[in-house]
This record gives C-alpha cells, sequence and structure tokens, in this order.
C-alpha cells in the first residue's frame, strides 16, 4: 500500500507502506478522504518535529470503511463506513481520572505523535471509531473531526437559543463554529479579514464584518443594544484577537479560546475584573461531539461547502505546497483511495 511520509523541511515521500494486521481491540480501516488541518501546515513548516520525528505518516481527519476487525472487537462489522476519533489517552493520568480523557496529560494525538491516515489503510483502536450515517457521504464524513471541534467548542461556550454570538476569525473552524452556534439558535457574527472568507461566511448566511474596515465594538455595541455579546469565540490566534476578545463580551459575558496561539499574547485582565467575564479554553472533542458532529452532517448542516479541492495522496506534497499561496483555500481533502 501507498502512504506518504512527513520527513522534515517541507517534504512529503509518498512510498511504499506496512499494512498493519489488527490486534485483538483494534480495526483496520480503508482510509478514503483524509482533510488537511492548520496543525498539518505546522507540521509542514517543521514547527512540530519534535513530536513527529522526520519519518512520520501524518494526517487526522479522515472518513473509511472497515476491512479487517480483530478478534475481540463486536460492535462494528467489516463493510461499516467510519470516523476516526484520532485521540489515544494513557487511561491513569489525572486528566483521564478525572473523566477528561481527551485532553490526557499523555495525550497520544495521532497523526501528530503516532501515525495517522495519509495513507491507504489505517489500523486504529476501534473504541475511537463512530459510525457514519447512511445519508452521509465519505466525503461530508471527513469534515466530521473539524465539525467535532466546533461541537465541542459551543457546547464548553454553553451557547443557547437567542444569544448573540461573535467569532473572532473566518477559517474553516471559526466558520463552523459559526455554523453550529446558529444551530443552536444563535445570532451569529463573523469577523474576519481575508475577503474571500467573509464572502463565504455570508453565502452561508452568516453576518460577516471586517475589523480592519469597520469598528467592531461599536458594531458589537449597537447590534446586541449596547449590552455586548454573550459569547465571544477566540479563533484567530493573533494579538488582535486576544486584544478584541475581552472588548466584545457583554458583563458576565464568556469567551472561549480555541485557537492555538504559538506566543504569549498580551490579554486585559482588567476587562476580566471590570464586566466579571468568564473565560474557557476549549481543546479537541470528546466521544459526544463526535456523534454530535455526525448527526449535524447527517441533519444537512453545510459544512462540506467548507470543501476547496480534493487531490489524490500521490500529489500531497503539491497539494500543501499550492495550499499556502492560495487565499480560496478552506477544507482541503486527499482522497486516499486515488
Ligand atoms: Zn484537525
Ligand atoms: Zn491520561
Amino acid at each position: 500500500m501507498r502512504a506518504a511520509y512527513y520527513k522534515g523541511q517541507k517534504h512529503f515521500s509518498v512510498s511504499e507502506g506496512q499494512e498493519k494486521a489488527p490486534r485483538p481491540t483494534e480495526a483496520k480501516i480503508r482510509v478514503a478522504y483524509c482533510g488537511i488541518c492548520g496543525t498539518d501546515l505546522h507540521i509542514y513548516h517543521g514547527k512540530m518535529d519534535a513530536r513527529t520525528g522526520h519519518n512520520r505518516i501524518t494526517g487526522h481527519e479522515c472518513s473509511g470503511e472497515i476491512v479487517e476487525l480483530g478478534r475481540d472487537v463486536t460492535d462494528f462489522r467489516v463493510g461499516d463506513r467510519v470516523v476516526v476519533r484520532p485521540l489515544a489517552s494513557c487511561g491513569d493520568c489525572p486528566a483521564c481520572a478525572a473523566g477528561h480523557s481527551h485532553i490526557c496529560h499523555n495525550l497520544n494525538f495521532m497523526g501528530v505523535d503516532s501515525e495517522g491516515a495519509f495513507q491507504e489503510y489505517w489500523t486504529v483502536p476501534a473504541k475511537l471509531l463512530h459510525r457514519v450515517p447512511e445519508k452521509i457521504s465519505l466525503k461530508q464524513a471527513a469534515l466530521a473531526e473539524p465539525l467535532a471541534v466546533a461541537c465541542h467548542d459551543v457546547r464548553l461556550g454553553e451557547v443557547k437559543a437567542g444569544e448573540y454570538v461573535v467569532v473572532l476569525g473566518g477559517g474553516p473552524i471559526g466558520l463552523l463554529v459559526a455554523l453550529v452556534a446558529r444551530e443552536r439558535g444563535a445570532r451569529v457574527l463573523v469577523s474576519e479579514i481575508n475577503s474571500y472568507r467573509l464572502g463565504l461566511a455570508r453565502e452561508l448566511g452568516l453576518e460577516a464584518a471586517n475589523p480592519k474596515e469597520q469598528d467592531l465594538v461599536q458594531l458589537v455595541k449597537r447590534e446586541s443594544g449596547t449590552a455586548g455579546a454573550d459569547v465571544v469565540f477566540e479563533v484567530t490566534g493573533t494579538e488582535a484577537g486576544a486584544e478584541l476578545m475581552t472588548q466584545l463580551p457583554k458583563t458576565r459575558g464568556r469567551i472561549v479560546v480555541v485557537a492555538i496561539y504559538s506566543f504569549r499574547p498580551t490579554v486585559d485582565l482588567f476587562g476580566f475584573f471590570w464586566r466579571e467575564l468568564h473565560v474557557c479554553g476549549a481543546r479537541v472533542y470528546e466521544a459526544e461531539d463526535f456523534e454530535e458532529s455526525l448527526r449535524l452532517l447527517a441533519e444537512g448542516l453545510a459544512a462540506d461547502t467548507l470543501i476547496s479541492g480534493v487531490h489524490p495522496l500521490g500529489d500531497l506534497q503539491a497539494t500543501f505546497e499550492h495550499l499556502e499561496a492560495d487565499p480560496r483555500a478552506m477544507k482541503t481533502l486527499i482522497d486516499c483511495r486515488a
């Protein structure tokens, strides 16, 4: 079978890989589609070499079909269409003991810390599988992972019907957060500086504004009858986002930090004190978020509008090279069967 190996310094090599027979509690998946995530771009740039090394099969947003099962797996069958929740936890650290195994202290994020899905066949623990509902295509199902991120974020943000939500950052995760929040009955404003992404947000029926052209603080004040936003999601990972996030919420409003910051931004703690703001971090997802994600996809949530390209596994290198130069790139999928 073919597999793509990250070799360091912006280089992938697609070559012959080893198929692995499933151990008793594992399943072997024929990978269909695997999305390229922001994390994969960080890996490509060598920023995660300490975790990946220079011979790692990456990729963690996949859909596929079970081709072989370990002898102890009873709740799945060969031929089942599935997605993988790529988080292997240790089971005995304090986070696992407290029921937060998704942020296990010794978390193995598959596709980063161990081998991932940019290959034809991927063998994984069966307990990490979720069955794909019939209505959903395997292409749509490849969005289950990023959509599960958004479900987790919105769940931790406790978004309720009728609330006014501001999402800072209109990339794939930001727009998915906006769609899920709207699904909860919230009114949603997306803040984004890329004009293509602004247009896409509006195409999805979301309100959208460019904070470089409009005073976002004034806009949110006006749109909320001076109160401010109920919930703000910070998805930009920028200094500007960290600056804005404390200026937008209402009294006792919530801020959900979704972005992965690669530096320590300046945060206005006085803003928290003055309005008694609440902040929470939201990292990856739990099993229930994956189930919710698949349910929303089956109900027709337009997540696949974000798919901006599908490329064969053999073109992985060229796909990464083009991705960065393309302002219209949203969610790119790799077809591991092509
Ligand atoms: Zn991802
Ligand atoms: Zn653990």
